[in-house]
């Protein structure tokens, strides 16, 4: 059947950013368009954010529901004062020690920022890439970025300009790739409570709920780690959705012990399954990939190896559950939503 919300007819090109290329980038974004764009995170679909038809076209790219509120990108703390209404001087501490860098913070927003943007919210959620052409790219374009996650809604997120290619190919007209991301998991998502004197955490990232707990009293919302119920209202709408998984079926398998996992993984050896496992496990029969042994590996391969599983022609994965402290809850959170938390306890 064809898929009418494709754009067919745009010819998508990938290009290593240089003077040129991000002139055209900003040139595009000024008209309205989507351009692919690397972060230190993951890749991002971006546009002008104070230009709701542009916007608009992101979710279209991504076939997003309309009510998940897109990031917005700034290079300086002027885009964050144009853009929202009130700064809690927390804010602005936190912004001194992490930006440019993976920390999202929620304000209330001007209306300046269209509602399309705030996904009908009366917040705004801002965030300082640390990419140094993407920083040049927002200053180029004199107005803060809209970016989301940079795939089809639903599947792993990028990043690599080839996993962005993959999902957007004939959707966008340009992919400015600036190689593999560093970190490899989105940004940690935080809002201010108590009058904007504590923090509490939406979405763990690599910036962790003990480093931000230096500044100020900090809490993680309960939908980090929990599926929140089918009417619940939740404070991030993206909560809601079945995240970041390959066609491949997923689930997690929490145990201390090697050989419980290998006789497990050997009971499923049926030529679909496969085992994602930290990397030094013995006695496993059935093809393995090993998504790192430490934390930050495990974060910045996850969404790789996911979508290796589909390139392997997997049918099922059983992927060995991560630490729950540390940046290991970042890797935990986007694993419980690819897994549709499916959890196996050996
Ligand atoms: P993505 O753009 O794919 O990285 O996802 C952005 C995440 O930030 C989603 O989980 C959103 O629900 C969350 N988010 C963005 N804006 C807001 C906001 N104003 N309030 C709460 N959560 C937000
Ligand atoms: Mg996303």
């Amino acid at each position: 059947m064809i898929n009418r919300d494709k754009v067919t007819f745009l010819k998508t090109e990938i290009k290593k950013p240089s003077y040129e290329v991000l002139c055209e980038a900003a040139e595009l974004i000024k008209k309205g368009e989507v351009v692919a764009i690397p972060t230190e995170t993951v890749y991002g679909l971006a546009a002008d954010a104070y230009n709701p038809e542009a916007c608009e076209k992101i979710f279209k790219a991504k076939g997003r529901p309309q009510d998940n509120p897109l990031i917005i990108h700034i290079c300086d703390l002027d885009m964050l004062k144009n853009s929202v209404k009130e700064i809690p001087p927390l804010a602005l501490t936190l912004a001194e020690h992490f930006w440019s860098g993976s920390l999202t913070m929620i304000f209330p927003k001007k209306d300046i920022v269209p509602d399309t943007t705030s996904g009908g919210l009366d917040t705004v959620a801002v965030r300082m890439p640390d990419n140094e052409d993407t920083l040049n790219l927002i200053k180029m374009c004199g107005v803060p970025l809209a970016a989301p996650s940079a795939n089809l809604s639903g599947s792993p997120s990028p990043t690599t300009a080839q996993h962005v290619y993959a999902d957007m190919n004939g959707r966008i007209p340009l992919i400015i790739d600036g190689g593999e991301c560093k970190n490899g998991v989105e940004s940690t998502v935080i809002c201010f409570t108590d009058g904007g004197t504590g923090i509490k955490v939406l979405r763990p990232g690599v910036i962790t709920a003990e480093m931000l707990s230096r500044f100020a009293k900090t809490e993680t919302d309960k939908n980090v780690f929990a599926k929140p119920d089918e009417n619940e209202k939740v404070i991030s709408p993206g909560a809601k959705y079945k995240h970041y998984s390959p066609r491949a079926d997923i689930t997690i398998i929490e145990t201390d012990s090697d050989g419980k996992l290998a006789e497990f993984l050997n009971s499923k050896n049926d030529g679909g399954t496969y085992g994602v496992i930290f990397g030094g496990e013995k006695g496993i029969e059935v093809p393995t990939i090993s998504y790192g042994s430490t934390a930050q590996e495990q974060a910045h391969n996850l969404f790789a190896v996911l979508r290796k599983t589909d390139e392997l022609g997997a049918k099922r994965a059983y992927v060995r559950c991560p630490e729950k402290t540390g940046v290991g809850t970042a890797v935990y959170n986007r694993l419980l939503r690819a897994a549709a938390f499916k959890t196996i306890i050996l």
